[in-house]
């Protein structure tokens, strides 16, 4: 089974990929946990990507893409969650086309749909652990024991350089330009389900479940 959850910066795509991950053993396609890894790297990509996401823009169809596949060409089994991708519809398109070449399809594209007020709230508190790269939030999912990461026990935390209010506001925007119109396309293709992302997320994640059992 290969879905994608869609929905704008801080509506809960990473946090209900994780559990799906633990719960089915999905595999987990985070365009952006790829895009901090070459972040990273030292390399001229790296060094350009970097620059893009920190302005809280889109990185070229051609890169992502090519990451995609990338991933794509060494997994087997579980299904895929795509997360964070597709982000356009040059990118929906290459996602079909990539599906079929590795005789597969896409069961549901999930849009979890949040107010922009509760977005600024989301993304100003949230914080990963450094280690496993769990998400925690510090309202809404502070870790058990202050400072020790529920998951792995690691003391580092992360935030991202472009989780505050003046990026979030382009990424808002480069949404709703570019990556908003495929809620049109993948529910004129059928595949559309809607969640509501305002809930807690234990009941996000029951909605999600859902979804699934019935795609
Ligand atoms: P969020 O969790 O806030 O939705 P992501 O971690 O998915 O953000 O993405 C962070 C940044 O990485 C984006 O703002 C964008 O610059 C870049 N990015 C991630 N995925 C894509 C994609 N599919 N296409 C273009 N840019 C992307
Ligand atoms: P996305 O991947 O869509 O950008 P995240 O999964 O990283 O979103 O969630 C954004 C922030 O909101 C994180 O700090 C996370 O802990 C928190 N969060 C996620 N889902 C919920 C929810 N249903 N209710 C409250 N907070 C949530
Ligand atoms: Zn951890």
């Amino acid at each position: 089974m290969n879905i994608i959850l869609l929905g704008p910066p801080g509506a809960g795509k990473v946090t209900q990929a994780k559990i799906l991950v633990d719960e089915r053993g999905m595999i987990q396609l985070s365009t952006g946990d790829m895009l901090r890894e070459a972040k990273t790297s030292g390399t001229e990509m790296g060094h350009r990507v970097a620059e893009v996401m920190n302005r809280g823009q889109l990185v070229t169809d051609e890169i992502v893409i090519g990451l995609i596949e990338e991933k794509m060409a060494g997994a087997t089994g579980g299904g895929f969650i795509f997360d964070g991708f597709p982000r356009t519809l040059a990118q929906a398109d290459a996602l079909g086309a990539m599906l079929a070449r590795h005789g597969e399809k896409l069961d549901a594209v999930i849009e979890m749909r949040v107010d922009d007020a509760a977005l600024v709230a989301r993304i100003t508190g949230r914080f990963t652990c450094a280690t496993c790269g769990a998400v925690y939030h510090d309202q809404t999912k502070p870790t058990a024991k202050a400072g020790v990461c529920d998951v792995c026990g690691g003391t580092h935390f992360l935030r991202r350089a472009d989780d505050n209010a003046d990026a979030l506001k382009q990424r808002l925007m480069e949404y709703y330009k570019k990556t908003s119109p495929l809620i049109g396309y993948y529910y004129a293709k059928g595949s559309l389900e809607v969640v509501d992302g305002l809930a807690d997320i234990g009941a996000v994640s029951a909605a999600v479940r859902k979804v699934l059992d019935k795609a």
